[in-house]
């Protein structure tokens, strides 16, 4: 095991290292557009009632088989099989769309091959866009199967909506000095059809292992799944000079690796909303929201939108270290800042400016990804926290409430004069870069809800008065919270005179107290 843990955090330093070249996955140097003129779809409008049916081509190098014996029976499963695990995970592709979607995506994967290619694994540019190999798989299929293809075509226009590839060995974008095939998705390849003379519309490229002989689990399918229903790559890159912006956080930044791929993340509300799977609430006036459940357990998502540009708001949820969730890097609210742009977003271009991330979040720590690069800081806060689920610690400190582990000072606001401030790409009604709607006294229960008060002023975020009781510096009443004078000084241990103070405790909640 301990060796494995090595093996890890090796696996991520050189994941990060590559990582700083991304570039995003739509590789329009390979395939044409066609019937689009963005790079992405538009989202589709799926029928819970129906089943929705995709092929799977698998195939091999004429030097390089699938490590697993039955390759296909394997594929199978980990596509098909409700609650499939063998990697630790929470299900196959098919249960993380009907999860996401809250089961208006149902999908069915049928798996063809091994074809194997005549090309080596080796005998490829390092990262390459595997679609010369591809087009060798698409032309050997018809050998190998008599099946059907028109039963892939989803709306009865004549094409199949998507073709799934999954290649033996290694990803080259994730194993530096490898020459093998970077996952990716676009167009239907020029000069290839399915079996029966049948056009697709999208296809994607996947690899069968992470790194070294590790079995990549579905983070990357579903990524890429996700870019032929409609969704961008969420991470920098072009002129961006970060590789994350909101990471593990999100499937489609960082989160298609945790733990190998096995757990990726819930899609975000933003994701949800644009794909039609979700309507998050609009705030537009004060109010107190409490019991806000955690994201996989169905919770409620809200939005509070500029009020100047009705593409710029922010976007509210709970998320909780469980479910497809278990290994994401925290628990609490997140607060994303979005500035939409439908060019940008339909043509992959969401985070291309470091200057101008138009899908962030909020840090409650006040950290962002620069922060927690060992390149800034001389740290690496990047090794996995909790075995072999390769929990890293990018990003942990983003949800609110936050807690500094040296001061106790608790972070529980986003307001127009909070750090991090509420900020605006676009100047609000009043000429002012801030929202002007603040969001205070965030609090995070034991059992995992969240409540908030939506622009009910930015006072000290007192929400009750008792009376403290009397006792020492260790009393129970004081431990694990940070006091401070009624006009804002932080007090160094509990305090011993008479009077009024303010005490917050680890978790948020903040109250005044008052010691006879
Ligand atoms: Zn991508």
């Amino acid at each position: 095991m301990r060796k494995m843990l090595l093996l890890a955090a090796a696996a991520l330093f050189a994941i990060a290292s590559v990582q700083a070249q991304r570039r995003g996955c739509l590789h329009s140097s390979v395939t044409t557009r066609s019937g689009s003129s963005y790079m992405l779809p538009e989202p589709y409008k799926f029928d819970a009632q129906k089943t929705y049916r995709v092929p799977v081509v698998l195939f091999s190098f004429s030097d390089l088989d699938f490590s697993m014996d039955n390759p296909a029976a394997y594929y199978n499963r980990l596509f098909n099989e409700p609650g499939f695990n063998e990697g630790k995970g929470k299900g196959c592709v098919a249960d993380y769309f009907r999860d996401q979607s809250a089961g208006r995506l149902n999908l069915q994967f049928d798996i063809y091959g091994p074809v194997k290619i005549d090309k080596g694994a080796r005998d490829h540019a390092y990262n390459s866009d595997g679609g010369e190999d591809m087009r060798k798989a698409l032309s050997l299929l018809p050998e190998t199967t008599d099946a059907d293809f028109t039963v892939y075509d989803w709306n009865g226009d004549g094409r199949a909506n998507e073709v799934i590839f999954v290649a033996a060995g290694l990803m080259g974008n994730a194993t530096n000095g490898f020459s093998y095939l970077g996952p990716n998705s676009y167009f239907q390849i020029p000069n290839t059809k399915l079996p029966g003379g049948i056009d697709y519309y999208y296809y994607s490229l996947n690899c069968e292992r992470l790194q070294g002989d590790i079995i990549s689990g579905i983070g990357t399918i579903v990524h890429e799944f996700c870019h032929s229903l409609g969704l961008p790559d969420l991470y920098p890159f072009g002129s961006g000079t970060a590789f994350s912006t909101v990471d593990e956080w999100d499937l489609m930044d960082g989160g298609n690796m945790t733990n190998y791929g096995w757990c990726p993340p819930n899609l975000s509300a933003m994701e949800r909303m644009y794909l039609g799977w979700d309507a998050p609430e609009e705030l537009t006036a004060p109010t107190t929201v409490e019991d806000m459940k955690p994201l996989g357990e169905g919770g409620k998502t809200y939005l509070v939108r500029s009020t100047s540009n009705s593409n710029e708001y922010y976007l509210l949820e709970n998320r909780r270290q469980e479910g497809w969730d278990y290994g994401c890097p925290g628990n609490g609210l997140l607060i994303f800042h979005v500035d939409f742009d439908i060019d940008a977003w339909r043509n992959n271009q969401v985070n291309t400016s470091d200057q101008h991330y138009r899908y962030g979040l909020f840090h409650a720590s006040g950290m962002d990804f620069r922060a927690w690069c060992p390149k800034n800081t001389g740290t690496d806060y990047t090794r996995w926290t909790e075995g072999n689920w390769l929990r890293s610690r990018y990003l942990s400190t983003s949800p609110y409430p936050y807690a500094d582990p040296a001061t106790l000072a608790v972070n529980n606001r986003l307001t127009d004069e909070s750090s991090p401030a509420a900020t605006l790409f676009t100047p609000a009604a009043d000429g002012r870069l801030f929202m002007g709607k603040a969001i205070t006294n965030i609090h995070l229960s034991a059992d995992g809800a969240v409540s908030f008060d939506f622009m009910k002023g930015e006072e000290t975020g007192i929400v009750d008065i008792t009376t403290m009781p009397p006792g020492g510096s260790q009393s129970p009443v004081w431990q694990g919270i940070s006091g401070y004078t009624i006009d804002g000084r932080r007090l160094p241990s509990r305090p011993t005179a008479k009077g009024l103070y303010i005490r917050r405790s680890a978790s948020g909640g903040s109250e005044k107290c008052y010691l006879p």
